[in-house]
């Protein structure tokens, strides 16, 4: 089974507030983007990685990514779109033919290890749909205007992770329907999930942090630092 990753890098991460695209920040002295193209490429079981990156910077990561020492795996990138939806669909329509496959990941996600993207792409090639998540630590609130208006059971509440898998010809009917229904969701399994197509959960590490707030950064530095 052709199995190849998109890796979303074309957000502007203006949380972040740097001026550049997060997945152009360094990290421990290099990017984003190579860090998480390189955890991929660690998964052998990935044959193709398309990298999506802003319009304006894809000469730049064009020249990033040919200076990986990830092989010929890894393709030219692409050009995202405005919302990270757009982005995967944009991703999807550059994979080659014959990928049966597929797995998302986040640029801003550059401490994923091979074993749960190993691990992740099995329970997909079982069941069409698969996330990495880990279990909540914390009690979720929801609040409105300051105030909290209710307590999700945290017992049933997981953190969605990438890579999130999915055979591709599921994710092209899940993005159909979004796109006929006017729906943008924050990752990809919940277009899947609104076909009534169950995804399967893997549980994850919570190190795979996904780098969003300037204090991820110095975190996302130390455990890297840690694993040497
Ligand atoms: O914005 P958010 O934190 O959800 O972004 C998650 C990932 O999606 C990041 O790696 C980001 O670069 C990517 N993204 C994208 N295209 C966008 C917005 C986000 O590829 N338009």
């Amino acid at each position: 089974m052709h199995v190849a990753a998109l890796v979303l890098a074309a957000g502007r991460g203006e949380r972040l507030g740097a001026g550049v695209p997060k997945a152009l920040l360094s990290l421990a002295g290099r990017p984003l983007l190579a860090h998480a193209i390189e955890a991929i490429a660690a998964c052998a079981a990935i044959e193709t990685i398309i990298p999506v990156v802003p319009e304006a910077e894809r000469a730049r990561c064009a020249a990033l990514v040919r200076a990986l020492d990830a092989g010929p795996r890894v393709r030219e990138p692409v050009a995202g779109g405005d919302e990270r939806q757009d982005s995967m669909v944009a991703g999807l329509a550059a994979l080659p033919p014959g990928v049966e496959l597929v797995a998302v990941h986040d640029a801003a996600r550059p401490l994923v290890g091979a074993a749960e993207v190993e691990r992740v792409v099995a329970a997909a090639r079982r069941h069409g749909a698969a996330l990495l998540a880990v279990p909540l630590r914390d009690t979720l609130k929801r609040v409105v205007g300051g105030c909290v208006v209710e307590t999700l059971p945290r017992a049933a509440c997981w953190a969605a992770q990438t890579p999130q898998v999915f055979r591709v010809e599921l994710l092209r009917e899940a993005i159909a329907k979004a796109a006929a229904d006017g729906f943008q969701g924050t990752d990809d399994a919940q277009l899947v999930e609104r076909l009534g197509v169950p995804v399967h959960v893997v549980e994850g590490d919570p190190r795979n942090l996904k780098v969003t707030w300037p204090a991820d950064l110095a975190l996302a530095e130390a455990l890297l630092a840690g694993r040497t």
